[in-house]
């Protein structure tokens, strides 16, 4: 077959989920909990599909799920999205984030990404015909170098895509940041496409700078979030966007004819175990403990860690036990110690590498002690 991505590969989380399994590794790479949800969540699913609601939901979701986002982010962020017009439920954050580029980026526009970068984002900027332009996180804290940005925009910039808190890295935008980016964007027609999938595990009593509480960039945003980081659901494959109503408009174009709609019984379940808003609030002290746990277990290896403001991904500076390039250091990793984690230069355009990898911690500690049992064993 006359092949139309000749060069693209499988995806790291998988390559490595599957080496993890071949070899018998703890599997600290792809992220997702190794533990379970709460029976309520379960139980909420089993009653609404026993009730019958079995059949296609609304385009753009159901009412009570879209109502209860609208209530939780109005809660945190002070922005009140219309529930009809400003909110849609999407078959998670990576649908979410494929469907926003597709709605807005035309062949030959530039899409501005700060790398290391998410894996889905440049193929799916790629895929519409769009050309992805980087500006690369400053190491070792990966901040953003907002001069730089500002440097790359002329006027093929159709989006600039943000993360925070950020995968790989760990690091978060501040109020500050999102001054500086508006500055950058103020006068253009430029959107951004804002992923939070994390934005409930922000640790140290920072708070997470959510586009939806800075009016100005709110106004120009899609905002992406996922069920499966905030509920340890990973597997349903649930988030939803929010934005001003123009920029939904164009979404949903896309959105109708891509999925066109979620799996219902599992949005009411979530509309009703969202209620309680504790679930959401105490995920930052569940994972800070499980941070705080896997760093005090790591201090017994020759790992270097890297601050983690956010996320429940640690980095970790390997220079000093290897001089493998990340990508042969995680293969050996995985096979010849037993823990599989992820290279980060795969999430880098030229392949850069700072000899680092990432660790997932959103597991059992059983899970963790034994990835720091073998770490210990074998150096
Ligand atoms: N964005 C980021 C930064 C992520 O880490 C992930 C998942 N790990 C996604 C998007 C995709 O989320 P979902 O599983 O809801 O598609
Ligand atoms: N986003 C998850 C991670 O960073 C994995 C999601 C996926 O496997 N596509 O590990």
């Amino acid at each position: 077959i006359d092949s139309r991505f000749p060069a693209m590969g499988t995806t790291i989380f998988t390559v490595m989920s599957k080496l993890a399994a071949d070899c018998g590794a703890v599997n600290l790479s792809q992220g997702f909990p190794d533990f379970q949800a709460e029976p309520a969540l379960f139980d909420a699913m089993h009653r609404y599909m026993l009730a019958g609601r079995n059949q296609y939901a609304p385009m753009a979701g159901l009412p009570e799920l879209r109502q209860a986002i609208v209530d939780k982010v109005a809660a945190l962020y002070g922005t009140r999205f219309d529930v009809d017009r400003e909110v849609t439920v999407t078959a998670g954050a990576t649908q979410a984030i494929f469907t926003a580029i597709a709605a807005f980026v035309r062949p030959g526009d530039e899409v501005i990404v700060l790398e290391p970068v998410y894996d889905s984002y440049v193929p799916a900027i790629e895929t519409v015909g769009g050309k992805a332009v980087f500006s690369r996180l400053r190491f070792p804290d990966y901040t953003p170098d907002w001069d730089e940005v500002r440097s790359l925009v002329t006027p093929r910039t159709r989006m600039i895509i943000v993360n925070s808190p950020h995968n790989p890295t760990g690091s978060l935008l501040t109020a500050a940041d999102l001054d500086r980016l508006a500055t950058i964007v103020r006068g253009t027609d430029i959107a951004i496409l804002s992923d939070e999938v994390y934005e409930h595990i922000v640790y140290d009593g920072e708070a997470h700078a959510s586009l939806c509480g800075h009016p100005e960039l709110a106004a120009r945003s899609i905002v992406v979030s996922s069920f499966g980081k905030t509920y340890h659901i990973t597997g349903w494959k649930i988030g939803y966007v929010v934005g001003p109503e123009a920029l939904m408009a164009e979404f949903r174009k896309v959105h109708q004819f891509n999925v066109f709609t979620v799996h219902a019984p599992s949005q009411l379940a979530i509309a009703e175990y969202m209620q309680d808003a504790s679930r959401h609030l105490g995920l930052a002290a569940f994972y800070q403990e499980k941070r705080d746990f896997f760093r005090a277990l790591m201090r017994d290896t020759p790992f270097e860690l890297l601050p983690c403001r956010g996320t429940y991904f640690q980095l970790a500076r390997y220079g000093q036990i290897s001089e493998l390039p990340d990508t042969d250091f995680a293969q050996w990793l995985t096979r010849e110690v037993g823990v599989a984690v992820i290279p980060v230069s795969v999430f880098h355009a030229d392949g850069h590498d700072e000899k680092v990898v990432r660790f997932c911690f959103a597991k059992r500690e059983e899970t963790l002690v034994a990835a720091a049992e073998r770490l210990r064993a074998a150096f």
